[in-house]
């Protein structure tokens, strides 16, 4: 069903430090992460019965993209790994130099008029390290978050049954290059932006002059943001957040092409962070 990136030394020795001609890349999922021990756990893919595990600080860094300083693969492991991701491990004497998100491609057959739509490219190891994480984070607050809610939303990415989450780029998907798509209730059509914010507690909404945040966004919808590193969440409305934006006359930040607003950090009371009876789905209302 997909297809599998392929591996050739050129790359590796952009990634890995300690690139070897003998170095072989493996697919394993992830078991366990430790980041106390700071140990993270591996099982091999078809050879389920070969499994390991590794210290974390045993391992080197990584280029993610051209022009990138690089990472420490702990700190990519803390901040973009989860149980069920796929990664590659760079595997040389039964050493483990780094460890990466595995890319899957679906619809590979349309590759090359894909890349010819695409306006900027980043590498697709860029693009998975920065991505897996927020589309993960949309799987969770729509199960975890909306449902209970009473809303009935969907995620574009979810795990398999067994947990097991592929980081996959279809190229039959146009804009694959957004990094989150918004989850909407099929109930009641309230729309929510998940806003994944990895290690730091900063509410960040897009915003620039071109397009301002109350154009793109329509009062009675909703952002809801997911602290990583604390796993915790809050659901602000867009009305509420247009409003601070107004009120303050808040600075623009950009990087990149994103342009944006910070509306105040977790746990603020202004705009407020809502209760479930604030944003539950009154599509079940009579
Ligand atoms: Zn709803």
């Amino acid at each position: 069903m997909y297809q599998a990136e392929r591996w050739d030394p050129l790359e590796l020795r952009w990634r890995g430090q300690r690139y070897q001609p003998q170095t072989v890349v493996r697919q394993a999922r992830v078991e366990a992460i430790d980041l106390v021990e700071r140990t993270i756990s591996w099982r091999l893919l078809g050879n389920p019965h070969v499994n390991g595990e590794h210290h974390l600080s045993a391992l080197g860094h990584m280029v993610l993209d051209r022009g990138l300083e690089p990472e420490a693969t702990r700190t990519y492991v803390d901040i973009r790994i989860s149980i069920g991701d796929i990664v590659d491990f760079a595997v040389h004497d039964e050493d483990i130099s780094a460890l990466w998100l595995h890319v899957y491609y679906a619809h590979a057959e349309r590759r090359s008029a894909y890349a010819q739509d695409l306006r900027m490219q980043k590498s697709d190891a860029l693009f998975a390290a920065r991505t897996s994480p927020g589309r993960r984070a949309e799987h969770h607050i729509s199960e975890s978050v909306l449902r209970p809610a009473g809303h009935v939303t969907q995620a574009l990415h979810r795990p398999e049954k067994d947990g097991t989450f592929r980081f996959v780029i279809d190229y039959a998907v146009t804009d694959r290059r957004h990094e989150t798509s918004d989850l909407q209730c099929e109930l009641c059509h309230r729309v929510f932006e998940v806003k994944t914010r990895l290690r730091d507690r900063h509410r960040r909404v897009s915003h620039s002059r071109s397009r301002p945040f109350e154009t793109e966004n329509r009062p009675n919808n909703y952002h809801v943001f997911f602290y990583r590193h604390w796993h915790k969440y809050e659901v602000l409305s867009n009305r509420d957040i247009d409003a601070f934006i107004r009120d303050r006359q808040v600075s623009y930040g950009h990087a990149e092409v994103d342009a944006w607003a910070d509306v105040g950090d977790l746990g603020g009371r202004k705009p407020p962070a809502l209760e479930l009876s604030d944003y539950r789905c009154a599509a079940h209302d009579e």
